[in-house]
């Protein structure tokens, strides 16, 4: 059990974040942007910076996913128990909502580093006896409900999160908003530091935002307009209380409706997107903010097949703390890289054939295609043609599926559904796996396990994109739609292959699977069957030229010297 004591005594960066992913038994996150967060603490953590985590415990988890024959998916409740891995703490605090008071706790967890750095997070709850039968359901699921149970989620990460660090004692230097679900945190700070003036000629001079900005670090994640938080200001006014006027409020989150990366954009100081492409992308969206790039990264040690960080402890010590180590990816044999390739490889066959008796060879080029189930990330664009895919993969290819659908998103369930009856009339020819309950630990097995890591996202909505970067961590090669961190991290043949048109042009689909199609036919498939030397020149490369970047220990140095210390 760990003590709250040890973390209070030095000034801590707080770190808001809806979800946190920490492991795949605490159910806490939906898809990238948790996994993002849990990697963003875990480099802290090994870094020794001094950061506190605040988010929601979501008790009953984002959702378990099964999946019937026919491809559809079912949800069920993930519930966990809190108390196996952290330390409720016995400070509460309140937060007003719809005029009721809800009494909020914060459970403990503490990420520890091999280096002895430790990171605290407090995960909110409101399932307290004391409450109100519906409030006591506000932190049970991410992502649950319709738009009201979102706002409440809102405003107890926001605003009941600083009243908590305020309350166990942290003091705080910078507020970091992990996407627009905490901006709440703004309004609790232009409370707090009103100007005490006694006679006001002018209402606005007692809210102090200029104050409230230099507390405050925005990262958006969003690249299209339909995708930010946004109340309307009728719901708002009804579940919200207490905090400040309503004109106050428009004034930072807009007129018409309550925008959170408004709001967001509005009183921070620091603002960035998570990818150069995406910086650009934001500024046509939001002009007249200034807005930087910090491109993403993963937390080297976690996203290593346990073969390849036994392969790289024998020859390059260190690199789990200090990634740029892989510069010296060379010294590596390539018979060691092939070998242990072939070992994450042979896992990710075994389970695949032992769990669904799929007949899937070792030897088989094997695609992998993983993610939340989306229309955007649009997992079927490799079925545009299946005429052609089958003249081109039939007895060359296997491909590897997995990855939740929102259970309100139809068309992301419909593409599972689609990709499940293909699968069934494909099957002895080319040999297609989904696999259920996409999570962390799923996501390693795939990904290090395929010898290709496929994605097909429409342009411009992949903000970032991370699982490219897991892939390389592993020598698992690139083919990729250039969108998000791709465009940073892609040399055509050299660090992998490109999907279709230049950077920043709009998709075409039509063309995009013919270069798809064009590009595993004449290139990938020749290169692998007939070149493994120079396939494993472009794995070492991945590993050699992504890895060493795309880490979040490089993400959160820049976080450090740009954005928190300022
Ligand atoms: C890394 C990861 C993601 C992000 O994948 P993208 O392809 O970048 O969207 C989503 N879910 C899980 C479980 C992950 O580990």
């Amino acid at each position: 059990m760990h003590n709250i004591e040890e973390f209070i005594r030095q000034p801590r960066i707080a770190y808001f974040s809806m979800e946190i992913g920490i492991k795949s038994d605490i159910p806490t996150y939906s898809g990238g942007l948790g996994v993002l967060a849990g990697d963003t603490i875990r480099s802290a953590a090994d870094l020794e910076l001094p950061v506190v985590g605040v988010t929601i415990l979501t008790k009953k988890g984002y959702f378990r996913q099964e999946i019937d024959e026919e491809g559809n998916q079912i949800e069920l409740p993930d519930e966990w128990d809190p108390s196996e891995y952290m330390t409720l703490l016995p400070q509460r605090i309140s937060v007003f909502i719809e005029e009721r008071e809800v009494l909020v706790g914060a459970w403990l967890y503490v990420v520890e580093s091999i280096t002895g750095g430790r990171v605290p997070i407090l995960f909110l709850d409101t399932d307290f006896e004391e409450n109100h039968e519906q409030d006591r359901g506000i932190t049970h699921f991410l992502y649950g409900g319709d738009p009201e149970y979102r706002l409440k989620q809102e405003i107890v990460l926001g605003i009941g999160g600083v009243r908590m660090l305020d309350r166990v004692g942290f003091e705080i230097k910078k507020y970091h908003m992990n996407e627009g679900h905490s901006s709440f945190l703004t309004l609790e700070l232009l409370k707090r530091y009103k100007r005490d003036i006694e006679e006001v000629w002018d209402e606005k001079l007692v809210w102090d935002a200029d104050r409230v900005r230099s507390l405050c670090v925005f990262t958006t994640h969003t690249p299209v307009e339909a995708g930010h938080d946004r109340f309307s200001y009728d719901l708002v006014k009804k579940v919200l209380c207490d905090i400040v006027p309503i004109e106050v409020l428009k004034e930072f989150a807009g007129e018409d409706m309550l925008n959170m990366t408004l709001l967001a954009l509005n009183l921070s100081d620091y603002v960035n997107g998570v990818a150069k492409m995406h910086r650009e992308v934001s500024k046509n969206m939001f002009p007249g903010y200034e807005i930087h790039a910090i491109t993403n990264g993963i937390h080297t040690y976690t996203w290593t097949h346990p073969q390849f960080r036994a392969l790289f402890d024998r020859y390059l010590p260190g690199w789990a703390n200090e990634p740029e180590i892989f510069v010296r990816v060379g010294k590596i044999p390539d018979e060691e890289i092939w070998a242990t390739h072939m070992a994450a490889k042979k896992e990710l066959i075994d389970f695949i054939n032992e769990t669904l008796q799929a007949g899937f060879s070792y030897e088989m080029l094997t695609i992998g295609f993983a993610r939340r189930a989306t229309a955007y990330k649009r997992a079927d664009l490799l079925f545009s043609d299946i005429q052609r895919l089958l003249s081109i993969g039939e007895g060359k290819l296997q491909l590897v599926y997995a990855g939740k659908a929102h259970p309100k998103d139809t068309p992301g369930k419909e593409l599972i559904k689609r990709i499940h009856q293909i699968a069934r009339d494909l099957k002895g020819r080319i040999n297609i796996v989904y696999l259920k309950n996409y999570n962390m630990d799923l996501a390693l097995k795939i990904i290090a396990g395929v010898d290709i890591w496929l994605n097909t996202p429409q342009k411009p909505y992949e903000a970032s994109g991370t699982s490219g970067m897991k892939a390389a961590q592993n020598g698992v090669i690139n083919f990729s739609v250039l969108d998000g961190w791709w465009i940073e991290g892609h040399i055509e043949g050299y660090t992998g292959w490109s999907i279709g048109g230049e950077p920043g042009e709009p998709s075409d689909p039509q063309k995009e699977a013919e270069d798809l199609y064009r590009k595993l036919e004449q290139i990938i498939i020749p290169l692998y069957y007939e070149n493994r030397e120079k396939w494993i020149k472009i794995m070492k490369n991945s590993i050699g030229m992504i890895a060493y970047y795309f880490n979040s220990h490089r993400m959160m140095r820049r976080y450090v010297t740009e954005a928190y210390i300022r």
